[in-house]
């Protein structure tokens, strides 16, 4: 399968690596707009995209709340409530997200959260707590979409168990994982990555939230996919 057939990536870099823009994707899905993730420089590459300003509703699924990740969803909120008037909902299984987003003054009215899926999306999600963040709720998602799943990992030190079992047995299609080049509590260094995937199975997992162009063609050399923008 190709990286690009599910996801269509706007961004690849790690939060210090503003080269690659932030890591974020969109797809669509019942004419609705579906966003993972809005760090800082996301509503910039997503605001006059031709699926974005056709969509019926705009749904943003977060992974957590580091600014890479979420750093210009008040931006998107304002302009959906205030320029285009869409509905934005907003899947984050957390209590952070009201706090935060009344802080930056986004008003309640602008947005709905959700903290389940609801059955008008047309896709399935399912969350899994991963390791990142000791101080906030930091989640990967296995997506089903038109009966494929995928699993987008958010920021991560580790696959957890039940997906990377649903991954080699072939009812996980493809990861998108968080790969870092260095020893890390809070990423996944590739070097875990090679010791968690055997050879045979790399070219069905992509590495995204990367922190230099350098470190591309290392992690393709050890037979995986990068995402590509
Ligand atoms: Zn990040
Ligand atoms: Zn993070």
């Amino acid at each position: 399968m190709s990286t690009d057939e599910v996801l269509h990536f706007i961004g690849s870099g790690s939060a210090f690596n503003p080269e690659m823009d932030n890591t974020s994707a969109w797809f669509c899905q019942n004419g609705m707009f579906f966003l993972l993730d809005c760090g800082e420089t996301v509503f910039g590459k997503i605001w006059n995209l031709p699926a974005f300003e056709t969509a019926s509703r705009i749904v943003v699924l977060l992974t957590h709340m580091h600014s890479d990740h979420v750093g210009s969803i008040g931006t998107l909120l304002s302009y959906c409530a205030m320029v285009v008037h869409k509905s934005v909902d907003i899947y984050y299984p957390s209590s952070a997200l009201v706090p935060y987003l009344s802080m930056v003054g986004i008003k309640s009215s602008f947005y709905t959260q959700y903290v389940e899926i609801p059955k008008e999306w047309g896709i399935e999600v399912s969350p899994y707590p991963v390791e990142h963040a000791k101080d906030m709720d930091c989640f990967g998602y296995v997506l089903t979409l038109g009966g494929r799943k995928v699993y987008y990992s958010g920021d991560a030190a580790d696959i957890p168990d039940e997906v990377l079992q649903q991954f080699l047995s072939g009812l996980i299609e493809h990861l998108y994982q968080d790969t870092c080049m260095e020893v890390s509590e809070h990423h996944c260094p590739l070097s875990l990555l090679e010791q968690r995937i055997p050879k045979e199975h790399r070219s069905r997992v992509s590495a995204m939230h990367i922190s230099s162009k350098q470190s591309m063609e290392i992690i393709k050399e050890k037979g995986f996919q990068v995402v590509s923008v």
